[in-house]
């Protein structure tokens, strides 16, 4: 009996104190001018001695006027050949003090490519201190218990760079850290599955046993993760699939045959024994539920709720995740990058589409370039200087530049966010899209944001057809004279059923794009008529698959919003996949 208590009470000493957690956070949030000073001066002290510092002047200088003006504004195209030398192995102090040992692959679902990052403890650091804090005011509103968390996680491929150094994708560094299986013991979220699942080699098998351990430890799980909200959705969708094969699985605790990785299947043997009974209540469950609506509650009664990054190029997800979820709450997760995190949700109330971050001023030093329009419209377009964090100001839209623990110096992340208000003295950003413009042919500028909103105001007409866009994306096509926008929609319904709502999907996803550069220019017929192409089902998917063979990551997936000429492959499995095609009749 004893033995037992101390080890409840060792059990209880590792989950992190919540109110001083956010007594902290508090504190640092109240001075965070004078934080981001100190922060800054912490890294430049600590990095002096690298090379691109010290070829940039700064001898020693650590206050942010010398920064500023020693240190150029850089993009990671300014950094990759520094970068390179680390990764094929020079040790000599490059970009920071010590020598960098690990390094993150960006997911590169933005850009086309993965970018190669610096990753060190620091940043390791950073990462568990954002979990922490955010989790400190998501378990005030809603308290977990003690027991499991449902995450879908998966390392990517991992390799040695030339180098030597160890490379896969931010979270697989994060996962594969020391700190990282105490530090989830410290917020109560525990992963079900064993390591040996998430850190398996094909995806497939370990969203299927990530599955299966969700439902053997049904009554435990106590809330459902993914980094980003469209890995949830993709999980239940796959669960729609193949719910039979893993009640059977349960029911006879023997492991199906899809499952072919070895370290996998002697890890499942540990877990899963004959149920019939557990097997034929989800059974039971499954088949009671309309069109899978509450699936989540059903499957995991004890669920407090369902986390992930929801905002952004995650939103158009919502809508399916909520079906899935019923009544248990949706939470956003944090807001951060494989270069760093930047802020942490405290309002966890909130709905995901009202989610905004508030900075932590001592986990990188932060500035904020001002966008504005008026700007644009001019000839000569200079940009304005950047501000400090406690400069901003509220309702504008800034592009984020960041200064890591890992050795980036005012790095334009490449993200636009706007300023909602204050926490104490640090602001509450919403994320607004990546900064780069997609669609654009002449003087129209459509961003991933726009293309988001239109995308939506055209699915409310297949809504109607009680049908869904599974997911989308867009291509400027410019082999046509005008070129025109082309957009491509993976629905789950057959396109000969719908003909003629898809028609009119097709014209309003042309007339919900607001810009005036883009009405204009179809009214005279300098941007022709916007095409809607039709996928067949699972093109996605074989999208996902080749990322995946580029060594991306799931849990770090990110649906390209805009695929150019530069990105070949994927063009090419959207072009080879499409079912039917249509242009807009609206500007006529
Ligand atoms: P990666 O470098 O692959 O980790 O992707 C990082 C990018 O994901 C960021 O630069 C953002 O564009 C996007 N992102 C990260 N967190 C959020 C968030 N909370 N909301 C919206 N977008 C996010």
């Amino acid at each position: 009996m004893e033995a037992e208590l101390i080890v409840r009470m060792l059990e209880k000493m590792e989950i992190i104190d919540v109110n001083q957690m956010i007594e902290e956070f508090e504190s640092t949030t109240k001075d965070a001018g004078r934080v981001q000073i100190e922060t800054l001066k912490k890294i430049l002290e600590e990095n002096g001695s690298a090379e691109y510092l010290k070829n940039l002047g700064l001898n020693g200088s650590t206050d942010p006027e010398s920064f500023k003006a020693c240190v150029p504004l850089v993009t990671h195209e300014d950094l990759e050949p520094y970068i390179h030398r680390i990764a094929d192995g020079d040790t000599s102090p490059i970009l920071t003090g010590k020598a960098i040992t690990t390094i993150s692959l960006s997911s590169g679902t933005t850009q086309g490519k993965p970018k190669f990052v610096p990753f060190n403890d620091e940043l390791m650091e950073t990462t568990m201190q954002i979990y922490r804090t955010s989790f400190a005011f998501r378990n005030r509103e809603f308290p977990v218990g003690n027991g499991k968390a449902l995450q879908f996680i998966y390392s990517s491929k991992q390799f040695k760079t030339k180098g030597g150094l160890n490379a896969g994708t931010a979270t697989t560094n994060v996962y594969r850290n020391s700190q990282f299986k105490e530090g989830m013991k410290g917020i109560q979220s525990q992963c079900c599955s064993p390591d040996e699942v998430i850190f398996g080699p094909d995806f497939h098998q370990s969203l299927y046993c990530h599955l299966l351990c969700g439902l053997i430890f049904r009554e435990e799980i106590q809330l459902v993760f993914s980094t980003f909200a469209h890995s949830l959705v993709h999980s239940f969708r796959t669960f729609e699939l193949v719910w039979e094969e893993l009640c059977a699985d349960i029911r006879e605790g023997i492991l199906s045959s899809r499952i072919t990785v070895p370290s996998i299947r002697t890890a499942m043997s540990k877990i899963l024994k004959p149920d019939p009974e557990l097997a034929d209540l989800i059974h039971k469950k499954c088949s009671g539920l309309s069109n899978w609506y509450g699936l989540i509650p059903e499957l995991f009664p004890n669920a407090k709720y369902i986390y992930g990054i929801m905002t952004g190029s995650m939103e158009p997800y919502l809508k399916k995740l909520r079906h899935y979820a019923g009544d248990i709450p949706l939470m956003s997760g944090d807001y951060g990058s494989s270069e760093g995190w930047i802020g942490a949700n405290v309002n966890p109330k909130l709905p995901p589409e009202l989610a905004t971050f508030a900075v932590l001023p001592n986990i990188g030093y932060f500035e904020f370039i001002p966008l504005r329009e008026s700007v644009e419209d001019q000839v000569l377009v200079i940009e304005p200087k950047p501000v400090g964090l406690t400069e901003v100001k509220v309702g504008e839209e800034y592009e984020i530049i960041v200064t890591n623990v890992a050795g980036l110096y005012r790095y334009r992340l490449g993200d636009v966010v706007k300023i909602m208000g204050f926490h104490n003295s640090t602001p509450e950003l919403k994320f607004v899209c990546r900064r780069n413009l997609m669609l654009t042919i002449n003087i129209d500028k459509n961003t991933e944001n726009d293309l988001q909103v239109a995308v939506e105001e055209a699915a409310k007409v297949l809504a109607e057809e009680k049908l869904e866009v599974v997911d989308f994306t867009s291509h400027v096509d410019l082999s046509t004279d005008p070129g025109h926008y082309v957009i491509f929609w993976e629905i789950n319904g057959e396109v000969q059923f719908h003909e003629e709502a898809l028609q009119e999907c097709c014209n309003c996803l042309d007339q919900s794009f607001l810009d005036a550069g883009y009405i204009s220019s179809r009214k005279v017929n300098a941007i022709g008529p916007l095409e809607l192409r039709v996928l067949q089902k699972g093109t996605f998917q074989k999208i996902l698959d080749h990322y995946l063979g580029l060594g991306a990551a799931v849990s770090q997936f990110k649906t390209p919003r805009c695929v150019s000429l530069a990105n070949n492959t994927v063009l090419q499995i959207l072009c080879v996949n499409v079912a039917k095609n249509y242009y807009s009749t609206a500007f006529r």
